[in-house]
This record gives C-alpha cells, structure tokens and sequence, in this order.
C-alpha cells in the first residue's frame, strides 16, 4: 500500500474553481483584457504570475513586471475572498476519513497562496494536514506542471515517489504528478473533459469526488 497521499486544494478539497475561474475574468476585465472564464480553468495550478504573464503576452504581446503581476494578483485574490465562504467539495471529507483509517499519509500540494482557504484547513479537515505536511505557492519557485511542488510534498513526506500518490482535478496538476514520477489519480470535478486527463498520463481517471471515495477503500489495496 502506498504511505502518502498528495492532495491537491482547489477543486479536490474545495469547490473553489468556479470562483477563482470568475475572480480572474473580472480582474482581466478590469484593467481592459477579454478573456474565457473556461480558460483559467486550463491554467489551474500555475503560479499567478505565470497565469498573468501567459495572458499579457498573448493579449498585449509583452510579458507582465513583477509589480504588474503581484498588483493584478493581488486584485485576483481579493474578488476571490469577497465571493465569499467556499464549501468543501462533496464527499472530499469522507476520501479524507478512508484515508485516516487506512494510515495513509497526507501532505497538502497547491499552487495557491490563497490564505482565505488554507487557514481553514483545520477547521474544515481536522487532523488531516498538520503544518508541516503543506506545500503552498510560497513554497516553491515554480508552480505546476513544474514537478518541484509534488517533489517537495515528497520531501516533507520523507517518502520516495513509489511510496506515494497524487490526488488532482487539473490537467497541469496531473502533469506536474507525472512529470515527479508518482502514480496520479485525477478526480474531475469541474467542466475539463475526460480526454484532458488521458493527454497528461493520468493513471486513473474518476468522473466525480463522489466515485473516487466509493472506491478509495479498495483501491488502497491494489496501489
Ligand atoms: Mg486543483
């Protein structure tokens, strides 16, 4: 049985995804720039300054300053927290509680820095990720599909890719899973289709969190 469980945040543990896809097309529209609310959620997982500069080069055909993209992501985050409070994704506590009882090891893997969600982590999940078993964009230097994150979720975890599993709904997430070298089970739980998944090498592919925890049970036995 594996030892660790990497866990993505956004649209894994929380039904975060339609908000931030809103927050980023209303930040774009701010300062002038069209956009699809669909396409951010193609991009989940990249650092926000790399979501901004992807943007400007195609729309203002230059890349964005580093006060440009802390300012506008900063402005991302805050339309974010004022949407206010964001529920946990269906069935996400009951994949947590399977993995608890099995002993299966956690550790937190985002490409967020969003504090709003993060702090809540103990109270929405007790005792599922203690302080030292997180990854967060203020973590790393590059964001996903960068492998670095899920290679520093090993590191904290202390366990070899082997001993561990990726638990993501992004395409780019389950990129950056694969590219560690770890067994990636991708979860959709937004509007990216199946075939996104297969194209990034996910080694399971589960419609709904729903159906992912009915067979998180035993599944556990055969990875
Ligand atoms: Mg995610």
């Amino acid at each position: 049985m594996k030892k660790f469980a990497l866990i993505d945040m956004d649209g894994v543990l929380y039904d975060s995804m339609p908000y931030h896809t809103l927050a980023w097309q209303q930040m774009m529209t701010e300062i002038g720039i069209s956009t699809s609310r669909e396409e951010f959620y193609l991009y989940e997982g990249m650092t926000g300054k790399a979501t901004i500069d992807l943007i400007f080069q195609r729309e203002l055909s230059r890349h964005a300053s580093d006060e440009e993209a802390s300012r506008l992501y900063r402005r991302k985050a805050d339309l974010f927290v004022e949407m206010g409070r964001k529920e946990r994704m269906r069935d996400a506590d009951r994949m947590i509680h399977t993995l608890m009882e099995a002993g299966v090891g956690r550790v937190l893997v985002t490409g967020s820095a969003q504090n709003s969600l993060i702090s809540r982590l103990n109270e929405d999940y007790p005792g599922a990720f203690s302080e030292d078993m997180r990854v967060t964009a203020l973590d790393v230097k590059h964001g996903k599909p960068d492998p670095e994150p899920y290679l520093r979720g090993l590191d904290k975890a202390g366990v070899t890719a082997d001993e561990a599993f990726v638990i993501e709904n992004a395409p780019l997430g389950v990129r950056a899973g694969k590219n560690a070298g770890i067994f990636t089970i991708a979860v959709t739980t937004g509007p990216i289709p199946r075939e996104a998944f297969e194209q990034e090498g996910a080694d399971l592919i589960f419609p709904s969190m729903s159906a992912f925890a009915d067979a998180l049970p035993d599944l556990l036995k055969q990875i």
